[in-house]
């Protein structure tokens, strides 16, 4: 839409002035977001939410998620309790307690069989539906662990890749989210996620 176009409308009513104003902010919204990506603990960041890669009964786990709970504290597995679970691909948001992180979003990622049972779909959901809770939620800056990588066994190729291209897909949309960070936990994850992202 160009600048006249725009004006044009805004003149010959209300309603329209309404759909411009739409318009143009989400013009403004849209493409800017920034993806990094960096090595360490998600429990230490300091970002509106980190993602949980957590099981379908959300009380806790191994891995990230036994981290997160434990630096969150107690209060965290509390309001877990009030979430009733989630369904694989599902995500649900909690605030973040003792940690530096504001929220949390929870997702359950998929167990990994032989790739034939739905994951691909399954794990792109956790990443396309956390966005939409952070969104949602007006959230700004939101960390991602590598879901699903560590004990279901989604191969990290594969999965770094639905990673990169959910977020970027979500970065065409209108969105709350202007910095998504991908969390490697150690530097066979870096390396992957930064030959996904250099494509
Ligand atoms: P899943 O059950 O979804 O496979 P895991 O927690 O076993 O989840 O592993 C997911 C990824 O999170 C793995 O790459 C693992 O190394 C990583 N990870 C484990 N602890 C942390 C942490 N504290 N911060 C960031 N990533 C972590």
């Amino acid at each position: 839409m160009t600048g006249s176009s725009s004006y044009s409308l805004i003149k010959s009513g209300k309603n329209h002035t309404i759909i411009v104003k739409a318009l143009l902010y989400y013009r403004e919204r849209m493409g800017t977001m920034e993806i990094e990506i960096i090595q360490g603990d998600i429990t230490e960041l300091k970002v509106d939410a980190i993602v949980n890669a957590a099981n379908k009964s959300l009380l806790g786990g191994g891995g990230v998620d036994g981290a997160i709970h434990r630096a969150a504290g107690p209060e965290l597995k509390e309001a877990c309790r009030k979430l009733n679970g989630a369904e694989t691909g599902e995500a649900k948001l909690t605030k973040g307690f003792n940690l530096p992180a504001s929220y949390v979003i929870h997702t359950v990622g998929p167990v990994y069989r032989d790739g034939n049972h739905g994951e691909a779909d399954k794990l792109k959901a956790c990443y396309a539906n956390s966005f939409k809770v952070a969104n949602e939620h007006d959230l700004k800056t939101v960390a991602f662990p590598a879901i699903s990588t560590g004990i279901y066994g989604y191969p990290l190729e594969e999965a770094s890749k639905i990673a990169v291209d959910t977020v970027m897909e979500a970065r065409n949309t209108a969105t709350s989210v202007e910095k998504v960070m991908f969390v490697a936990f150690d530097d066979r994850t870096k390396g992957v996620l930064e030959n996904q992202l250099a494509y």
